[in-house]
């Protein structure tokens, strides 16, 4: 447990914004809030509603002194205050032990929240986390309906009870969906997701599991089906790399249930991740087939935006979507030490540290003379984006500009996503590459603190790079040495 999840359960300051309600009123970094309005704010989403009101009574601990402020602003303004985690009661931990769970194949020594099995409909709120529902209660169900917390993201995997029981390894799971027939019929929009491990779960279960989700459950928003992942550190036998033959069959079986959907629903509901079709050696669905990248943040379309954001033809760019805080704060899964911002951010204070300028990148001018903006460039990507990107590169013509694919040692197994490559691998392959070229690194690779998953941060790898945006037009525009 982080030690953000061991704290006391009162928010903690981090920051107060300069010219804030808060600062104006005397707020502190370092106070603890132990009642707003009277009340202990259980989570963020309690901490921003009582926040929201135009007078707001803080009950403040500072040093071992109990002080009350109140802060007198507009309905609906920013506190300025930045605290120190989304949920301030425990996070909910997940009871389940899934054969194919990432979090078992991580290696030790890594910073303790990666290792956070959550299972908090909060977190699903807030971050687009998938929940079981395994740990859901009555309690839960009226709070989610009575705030309306919606969307939230469920993890299926399979309708059938004894599949889903066994794949979560949970007894629970086998009846922990009635709570999602629940949720839809109270209108709250629920995503859904299958992770597909074969021999388990995919085949006749996966038809099975789609038939399932037609049958009960018809107000799912989408259902994303991915391939679980495999790391080299993988006890479990049972779980491994699909062949080429059945990552095709999964990607049969999608588009045959996606005509089924739309011709009940009309809509298509049920998607492939992007990996799928690069395992499966098929081309990609056409970028109307994604019927507006709603699954986006989950890998669905990723490489059909990328594309038309470099080639200019994206209205906009198709960012990261998930949960109702990811506009303004931390990676999806798992919950981010680091500081939360309010669900507003007026204040220059709530401005995403990672964000960072493709082109006038300060941390990489701050530790070495930068490269020329013509020198030849090298695009740094997960083994799995460069069949993505080579072809939009190699569309410019450019003797200049080359791909370097990195390949995950780290991880190891199938471990090909740009998100999970790490600062050793990253450093393993820039030693291999000349000085003075400009090296293109996706931020995806970096947290919120601007660390790999491995804790190592850009300053230390033997070249520098200048992290750029991970969308086509971030891209494009540093290739063209654009701001
Ligand atoms: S529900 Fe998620 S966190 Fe829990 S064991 Fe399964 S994969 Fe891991």
């Amino acid at each position: 447990m982080s030690q953000t999840l061991n704290r006391s359960l009162a928010p903690l300051v981090v920051s107060v914004a300069p010219g804030s309600p808060a600062e104006a009123v005397g707020v502190l970094q370092g106070d603890e809030i132990v009642r707003v309005n009277g009340e202990v704010p259980r989570d963020i989403i309690e901490w921003q509603m009582a926040t929201d009101e135009a007078d707001v009574e803080l009950d403040v601990l500072r040093g071992g002194l109990d002080l009350s402020m109140t802060v007198e602003k507009t309905e609906g303004a920013s506190l300025g205050i930045e605290v120190s985690s989304a949920v301030f009661d425990r996070v909910r931990t997940c009871d389940n032990h899934c054969e194919f769970c990432f979090i078992y194949q991580l290696p030790k020594g890594m910073r303790r929240s990666l290792y956070l099995k959550d299972d908090d409909y909060r977190l699903s709120f807030l971050y687009g986390n998938f929940t079981t529902l395994t740990r859901f209660t009555e309690a839960d169900l009226e709070r989610v309906v009575t705030e309306r917390l919606s969307p939230l993201h469920v993890s299926i995997h399979a309708t059938n009870p004894d599949v889903r029981s066994q794949m979560l390894k949970n007894p629970r799971g086998a009846m922990s969906l009635r709570w999602l027939r629940a949720l839809l019929d109270h209108d709250i929009a629920v995503k859904g997701q299958v992770v597909v491990c074969p021999g388990v779960n995919d085949g006749a279960i996966l038809d099975d599991t789609l038939a399932g989700v037609l049958d009960q459950f018809p107000e799912l928003e989408s259902v994303a089906v991915v391939p679980l992942g495999i790391s080299k550190f993988n006890g479990e036998d049972a779980m491994r790399f699909h062949t080429l033959a059945e990552a095709q069959a999964v990607v049969d079986t999608v588009n045959d249930w996606q005509d089924i959907f739309q011709a009940t629903l009309g809509r298509r509901m049920v998607y492939a991740a992007d990996e799928y079709y690069l395992m499966a050696q098929r081309p990609f669905p056409e970028a109307e087939r994604y019927d507006g990248f709603a699954m986006h943040e989950d890998g669905i379309g990723m490489a059909r935006t990328f594309e038309a954001e470099f080639n200019g033809t994206a209205a906009e760019v198709t960012g990261v979507q998930r949960g109702f805080f990811a506009a303004v704060d931390a990676p999806a899964s798992p919950p981010n030490p680091a500081a939360y911002t309010g669900l507003r951010s007026p204040c220059s204070a709530d401005v995403d540290p990672v964000s960072v300028d493709p082109v006038s990148d300060t941390r990489s001018t701050a530790i070495t003379l930068r490269p020329r903006r013509t020198a030849p460039v090298g695009v740094l990507t997960g083994t799995l984006g460069a069949p993505v990107i080579t072809p939009l590169i190699e569309s410019l013509s450019r003797d200049d500009v080359r791909v370097i694919p990195v390949s995950n040692d780290f991880f190891g197994g199938n471990t090909g996503v740009t998100g999970l490559i790490t600062g050793d691998d990253v450093s393993r392959v820039l030693r291999d590459q000349p000085e003075g070229h400009r090296y293109l690194l996706p931020d995806v690779c970096l947290s919120d603190e601007g660390r790999f998953l491995d804790g190592i941060t850009i300053d230390e790898l033997p070249r520098p790079v200048e992290v750029v945006a991970t969308d086509g037009v971030a891209l494009r525009a540093a290739l063209e040495g654009t701001p």
